[in-house]
């Protein structure tokens, strides 16, 4: 008899964005006139620079002749795609990474997901509250919580984020083995200083921990002061693991293409406290379940990197952070509280009411869907998520409608 994983049975359904849809469809029903803008989602909204789409095309073109024709890639990545990005990302902000601790992958959704698998089942886990919901979930499904009760699983050492600690989670209480973080924070946008990371890498080295950072939003850091990686903190290489993305800095989110970063120095422990080197497990399993990104998306990343590249992606965050700085301004002179939007997309706003009635009200009086912060764990409620992707237009008119609405 065939028999399940029952561990996916402890998952919460997560009925987010299907209760969001169903809002929506309700709201639209009963006013079909009226035009609903959505700054809920986490998609880019902009055409992919041209400087990649020109190698994209000149990439396919190249695969089309008998000469050029490319069929399995090193299943790390081509060297051109991470020499470019150790350049690029790392060495330019004084942060020692080699072309060969970089794996290319088509989704820093996949990686954040299949990190875990490396370590062993009963390791303590430092999770966010709130959070971006794979680190959780792919924990979940490997057998390493236990029953859920009130809001959250028994088993997780959560990290909570809140306006008390400006949604940057102090060291947790207890000792833990691994810890996620996400900086620029997906939802709350919220960033963290270089001091506050090194207390985070010194944590973990004074603990044997290893920490799991996720950068996918780094390129909105626009404060020179903030960290765009953890590696710029003194002792990461040991105990970091570095996850980043093309989805947000170039608008990849359909392309696909993203990156982890696993310095050779960094360490995890065998029952008999004998070290192993995490970049050999991870090759290995990056070898043995992925093929490779394909051939004309990775030479479209590399574009990212030439000097017409970075000036197309320089205007697409300004772009989104125009926006960013539109909904800020707006939120400010209805005197609402907010997190975020200053180097993040997201602005996590305090509605002083429960997340789906601030999300109801936004939708009913103003047609404007934002993201409900509760979906993203207990201590989200109260808040709501706006994103700034979307067309500036159609943020100053959901801004206009918010402030009749809420004036
Ligand atoms: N990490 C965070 C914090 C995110 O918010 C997202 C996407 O929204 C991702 C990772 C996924 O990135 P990718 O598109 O590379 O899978």
């Amino acid at each position: 008899m065939i028999t399940i994983n029952e561990h996916y049975l402890k998952l919460q359904a997560s009925y987010l964005f299907s209760d969001i849809a169903k809002r929506v469809e309700t709201f639209q029903e009963n006013n079909p006139d009226k035009e609903v803008i959505k700054l809920g989602i986490g998609d880019v909204t902009r055409a992919l620079p041209k400087a990649s789409t020109d190698a994209f095309h000149a990439a396919v073109d190249e695969m089309a002749t008998e000469k050029g024709f490319r069929g399995y890639g090193p299943e790390q990545g081509y060297a051109f795609l991470r020499e470019a990005i150790a350049e690029n990302d790392f060495a330019s902000r004084g942060a020692e990474i080699s072309p060969d601790e970089i794996f290319i992958s088509d989704g820093a959704k996949c990686d954040t997901g299949n990190i875990q698998e490396l370590f062993s089942q009963d390791i303590t886990i430092a999770i966010p509250d709130p959070v971006y919901p794979v680190y959780l979930d792919t924990n979940v499904m490997a057998g390493r919580t236990e029953e859920f009760a009130d809001g959250r699983f028994k088993g997780i050492v959560y990290l909570d984020s809140t306006k008390e600690n400006q949604f940057v989670p102090a060291l947790p209480k207890e000792p833990v083995d691994l810890i996620y973080l996400c900086f620029p924070n997906n939802p709350t946008g919220s960033t963290i200083t270089k001091e506050e990371l090194k207390t985070w890498v010194d944590y973990a080295r004074d603990n044997k921990a290893l920490i799991l950072f996720d950068a996918a939003y780094e390129a909105f850091v626009q404060d020179d002061d903030l960290p765009k990686s953890i590696y710029e903190i003194e002792g990461a290489r040991e105990v970091a693991i570095e996850f980043r993305s093309f989805s947000k800095s170039a608008g990849f989110t359909g392309t696909r293409c993203a990156f982890t970063v696993v310095p050779k120095e960094c360490v995890a422990y065998d029952k008999a406290g004998n070290s192993h080197s995490v970049h050999t497990l991870w090759n290995r399993r990056h070898c043995t379940k992925f093929n490779g990104v394909s051939y004309p998306v990775q030479r479209a990343a590399e574009a990212v990197y030439s000097e017409a590249g970075k000036a197309e992606c320089k205007e697409l965050v300004e772009y989104y952070m125009k926006n960013a700085a539109l909904i800020c301004e707006t939120m400010d002179s209805l005197g609402y509280k907010y997190d975020g939007g200053k180097n993040s997309p997201y602005i996590w706003i305090e509605g002083n009411m429960d997340s789906w009635e601030f999300f109801d009200m936004l939708l009913n009086k103003a047609g404007v869907v934002c993201t409900p912060g509760a979906g993203f764990g207990k201590c989200g409620n109260g808040y709501i998520r706006i994103s700034a992707f979307n067309s500036y237009e159609n943020v100053v008119k959901a801004m206009e409608r918010i402030k009749e609405a809420l004036a």
